[in-house]
């Protein structure tokens, strides 16, 4: 009897305990499945429907190296999955676990006939636990207690081949599915991008020779000091814990691991927390008198697309449409910008975030925009406001900024960071939409109405 192999954001061959538990266990069928309804308002970004479309034909090409194939079916996930057992005559499915509330859900609808393993992330989340047996709630002691159990194992070898069903079910085809844009066509900067589990391995080999510098560079915008393996571990094109052996003897990895450590952090909160992605993390926050209206509207407007009259916050905005990425300390700075200075709801900021990145994942989001907005478990107080001017020149932005905001192209030395100020604004770029000490005011002001 054959079983399903469902694949969700762990769109890999190796180190994929469920395709092995499946393989062993006779014929396999690996199944993708689009759902558009099951995660409502976490559907499928933008962005991330362009990767998708690519790491999925990626994955049925190294399916079919090995004498096997990728079925592809759009519907709710629990109804596709049953018919395609009643099709097929399977008699188990198997998965790796996922933490978002929907597939929580879509797991336990599936009772008996789902046989779930784990694999996404360095331990088992439920593992995880303090010392009264709950969910960690503080990064820092999480990482504690995470670090004594590692390291992770080393996974098991890809099986050489995948036993094949005897009939094939139906699959749609992914040009059907229309996930790549047309009109217009924005994916232009995404070219850089390559998904699929091949490209994902090589970024986590290239880490290796700079995991040392990793501690110091990975705050600059103007340099590559970061991996970007972000959208490939959010598809599960490559397993944390690969992650974390790649960089095995290359010197002290303890600050890049524990970057690495977050993902597993996050899931952990929306294990406890499932709503996170649209509640406060402390519902004292739900007072704070957030701008609504039209000038609000207009201040979103601007953040959005990078036209706030501040050089690393446009820059960052820029980035991120551009190619569907934005370096960490920017996404920082334009988050703690758009909460702060501009006092709009966070939540604002993590559905655009949401819509453009390529590595959009419920947990990594939802926990960093709360982080940032002080309103979430382990936060930044309320009060604590970056500036984004002295940030940037902090962290060197100038050839970041000269890259995104082309009207600046042309402003030399420190004057780059607030050309405002410094009297070489040019006209095609436009002023502050908010002076600093008034947005600080006005943010501290109104985190008064949440004590
Ligand atoms: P590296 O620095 O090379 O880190 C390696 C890996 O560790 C990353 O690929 C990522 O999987 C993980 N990681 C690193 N930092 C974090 C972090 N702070 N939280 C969680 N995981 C982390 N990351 C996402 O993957 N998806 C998101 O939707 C997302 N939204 C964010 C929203 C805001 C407002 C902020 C401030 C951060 C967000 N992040 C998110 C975290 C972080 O910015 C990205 O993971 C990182 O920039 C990805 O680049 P990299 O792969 O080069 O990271």
């Amino acid at each position: 009897t054959p079983s399903l192999l469902w694949l969700r954001q762990d769109l890999r061959l190796h180190d994929q305990p469920a395709l092995i538990a499946a393989a062993h266990a006779g014929p396999v069928i690996p199944v993708y499945v689009l759902d558009d309804d099951a995660p409502g308002d976490w559907a499928i970004g933008g962005a991330q429907r362009w990767w998708l479309h690519h790491t999925l034909a990626s994955l049925g090409e190294s399916l079919e190296k090995k004498h096997s194939k990728l079925i592809v079916r759009r519907g709710d996930a629990v109804e596709v999955l049953t018919a395609l057992m009643e099709e097929t005559g399977a008699d188990q499915i198997h998965a790796i676990r996922h933490y978002e509330p929907w597939w929580r859900k879509a797991e336990a609808a599936l009772g008996d006939r789902l046989c779930p393993h784990d694999g996404n992330h360095l331990a088992r989340v439920e593992d995880v636990k303090t010392g009264s047996g709950g969910q960690f709630k503080v990064y820092s002691s999480f990482w504690k207690a995470l670090n004594q159990m590692m390291p992770p194992g080393d996974p098991e070898p890809v099986p050489r081949t995948i036993p094949a069903p005897a009939h094939w079910p139906k699959s749609e085809t992914l040009a059907d599915w229309d996930l790549l844009p047309t009109k217009p066509d924005w994916s232009a900067g995404f070219d850089d991008w390559t998904p699929g589990e091949a490209q994902a391995l090589k970024n986590a080999k290239a880490m290796a020779p700079i995991v040392e510098a990793y501690d110091i560079d990975r705050n600059m915008p103007s340099i590559e000091g970061t991996s970007r393996l972000s959208p490939h571990l959010h598809f599960g094109e490559v397993s944390a814990r690969t992650v974390w052996h790649a960089v095995d003897g290359h010197g002290d990895a303890t600050t890049f691991r524990k970057e690495l450590a977050w993902r597993d952090f996050t899931d952990g909160v929306v294990l406890t927390m499932p709503d996170y992605g649209k509640a406060n993390g402390r519902p004292k926050f739900d007072a704070l008198p957030w701008r609504t209206g039209k000038g609000a509207e207009a201040d979103l407007k601007a953040w959005q697309t990078g036209k706030t009259g501040y050089p690393i916050v446009d820059a960052g905005m820029r980035q991120l449409w551009a190619t569907g990425w934005m370096h960490n300390r920017v996404r920082m700075i334009t988050a703690s910008f758009l909460v702060k200075h501009l006092l709009i709801d966070w939540r604002e900021g993590e559905r655009w975030f949401w819509d453009c990145l390529v590595d959009a994942d419920y947990g990594n989001n939802a926990v960093n925009w709360q982080w940032v907005a002080g309103t979430g478990v382990d936060s930044n107080m309320f009060g604590r406001i970056m500036a984004p001017l002295s940030q940037s020149e902090k962290f060197d932005a100038g050839d970041y900024i000269r890259q995104w905001v082309p009207e600046l192209a042309k402003v030399s030395g420190e004057a780059i960071h607030d050309p405002d100020e410094s009297g070489c604004r040019p006209r095609d770029y436009p002023a502050k939409i908010v002076g600093h000490r008034e947005g600080r005011e006005r943010a501290l002001e109104a985190g008064r109405h949440a004590r």
